[in-house]
């Protein structure tokens, strides 16, 4: 086998929209990273697109409205916007969601699960998988999937109860490290679940991050967990082609 095909830290989950396209390139020249950037918004979007242009190799590209963008206007123009943004193009749809700590307004809500619900949709439709985030919001998001079986799913930063992530780790989906609690989920036992993210720009430990900061988060998930950093690069390895790649 290949060594070099996992020999590389993967972020699956940041955004990159106000980084230079040439700082990724020379950044992504130079180390050995991989990293899905999502945007959350149309500008976000658009920035990603400039970026995507560039064909700097190792990045990919998850498409999506955050639910935050229902707040400022109709959700009419949210989902004219959403026709504007061209999916295709996308290894993921995200980040996507709901997120109830931002707004307690019920019409609010209702309108964020529509968002969701159409980009479940357009997901479904083009076989892509979704990096959802959930936020004060993880048991109507666990809810809303069940009608959507089919779709792979990434719940990213998942800060549910136990029980609720247990529960999509069931239901064959895929978490990030921020979910994890070395004393309820065994990491051995869903280590094909599991992914490592930066969710870059923010801040690891009290400290600004870089897109290099992947690989801080590697050695403190192999110290956590006693694992061995060749079999994690191994493991994040095949969990990216099995989620991402493979349709
Ligand atoms: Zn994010």
């Amino acid at each position: 086998m290949d060594k070099n095909k996992y020999n590389y830290y993967l972020d699956a989950h940041c955004h990159y929209d106000l980084l230079y396209s040439d700082y990724l390139m020379e950044t992504f020249k130079e180390n050995a990273l991989k990293a899905i950037t999502c945007s959350v918004d149309m500008n976000s979007y658009l920035r990603l697109e400039e970026i995507r242009k560039k064909n700097i190799k190792n990045i990919y590209f998850a498409y999506g409205l955050y639910p935050d963008y229902v707040l400022n206007r109709k959700l009419e123009e949210t989902l004219k916007d959403l026709e504007k943004i061209d999916f295709s193009r996308a290894l993921a749809i995200g980040e996507i969601g709901l997120d109830y700590k931002i707004t307690k307004d019920k019409n609010k809500r209702l309108e964020q699960k529509q968002l969701l619900e159409r980009q479940l949709e357009i997901a479904q439709s083009l076989k892509k998988p979704v990096i959802l985030h959930t936020r004060y919001a993880t048991k109507p998001t666990l809810e809303i999937l069940k009608n959507y079986s089919k779709l792979k799913v990434l719940l990213h930063w998942f800060t549910g109860q136990e029980e609720e992530k247990l529960e999509a780790l069931k239901r064959g989906y895929y978490l990030t490290q921020k979910a994890l609690n070395k004393n309820t989920i065994d990491v051995n036992k869903y280590k094909n679940q599991i992914l490592l993210e930066t969710d870059y720009p923010i801040y690891l430990n009290g400290e600004k991050t870089t897109p290099l900061s992947i690989i801080e988060v590697y050695k403190q998930y192999c110290r956590e967990y006693d694992l061995n950093l060749e079999d994690v690069k191994k493991t994040m390895h095949n969990n990216f082609e099995k989620l991402f790649l493979k349709v």
